[in-house]
């Protein structure tokens, strides 16, 4: 595995593989990696001749400086993990070298990025778009790979490659949780032991929600999830809305979507953790 930090000497080395018509594939992260990322690494190693992980804490996208700072690092484990995982590139840039100036770019991406994480992280999406956009110019893949566990992600990033005439496939991959159920995410380790053992609650309840569909109404399993969970001391929703999979718009009965999708927000003490259900 090479480690990279200058987006010159990447495109150097990839302009190479490229000339031998390797396939590129690309698996973006901010590092303190788990399970969850290493599954996005080996789809990307099984679909491509080449992969591509970058690490990298994107301050644009944090709207809170508290939580940018606190953001687990871990860059020697990281390295060791996709060293093993069989990587073949790292990329890991400094702040000066992905924003030598400041990225002005104002971004809109529709409902889509104004619901949900959008309404309650105000900023965070332009910022996700800004680096994004960076990186895929930067790594110019035939494929990205992406967790489904940033459900909304995922959509605002569909759409910026959309609108940017980007060649490089989305793809989106499945939610890898711990044996709990609590889903995989480097924030987990911010949370204290009393906190990680109340965590898993939020996929329980997401999972219990799904066999009241056939009998409540959407506002009603609203409900049900908010409820319960807000009765948890350690838990408080910030949000849970039930959206159509595609366009995000909100849903109000069964029949409207052929895809119901849960989206959550909860912060359990300081540590915001999301999840999100399929209701099909
Ligand atoms: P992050 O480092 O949190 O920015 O995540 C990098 C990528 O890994 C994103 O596409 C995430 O959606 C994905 N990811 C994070 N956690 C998981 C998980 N538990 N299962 C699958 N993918 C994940």
């Amino acid at each position: 595995m090479k480690t990279v930090s200058n987006i010159k000497v990447l495109r150097n080395y990839l302009a190479e593989e490229r000339l031998q018509n390797k396939h590129i594939g690309f698996v973006p992260t901010m590092g303190a990696l788990h399970e969850g990322h290493l599954s996005l690494v080996k789809r990307c190693l099984e679909e491509n001749d080449v992969c591509v992980v970058s690490i990298f804490v994107n301050p644009t996208q944090f709207n809170d400086k508290n939580d940018l700072e606190a953001y687990p690092r871990t860059p020697e484990a990281d390295a060791d993990l996709l060293e093993a995982a069989g990587c073949h590139y790292l990329f890991v840039p400094s702040v000066e070298e992905m924003y030598p100036e400041p990225d002005t770019r104002v971004f809109d991406f529709g409902n889509i990025g104004r619901v949900m994480e959008g309404a309650h992280r105000p900023g965070h999406f332009n910022g996700v778009a800004q680096i994004v956009s960076k990186l895929f110019d930067a790594v110019e893949a035939r494929r990205a790979y992406f967790g489904e566990k940033d459900f909304q992600q995922i959509a605002v990033v569909r759409e910026m490659a959309r609108q940017l005439g980007y060649a490089t496939e989305i793809v989106a991959c499945p939610i890898l949780r711990e044996a709990d159920g609590l889903a995989m995410s480097s924030r987990n380790r911010r949370l204290d032991s009393k906190q990680r053992r109340k965590a898993p609650l939020i996929a329980k309840i997401l999972k219990e929600s799904l066999r009241l569909v056939p009998q409540m109404s959407v506002q009603e399993v609203k409900d049900f999830v908010i409820d319960t969970l807000n009765n948890e001391p350690l838990l408080c929703v910030e949000y849970f809305e039930i959206v159509d999979g595609q366009t995000l718009m909100p849903v109000n009965h069964w029949d409207q979507t052929a895809s119901p999708t849960g989206c959550i927000a909860v912060f359990c003490g300081q540590v915001r953790l999301i999840d999100n259900i399929m209701y099909t």
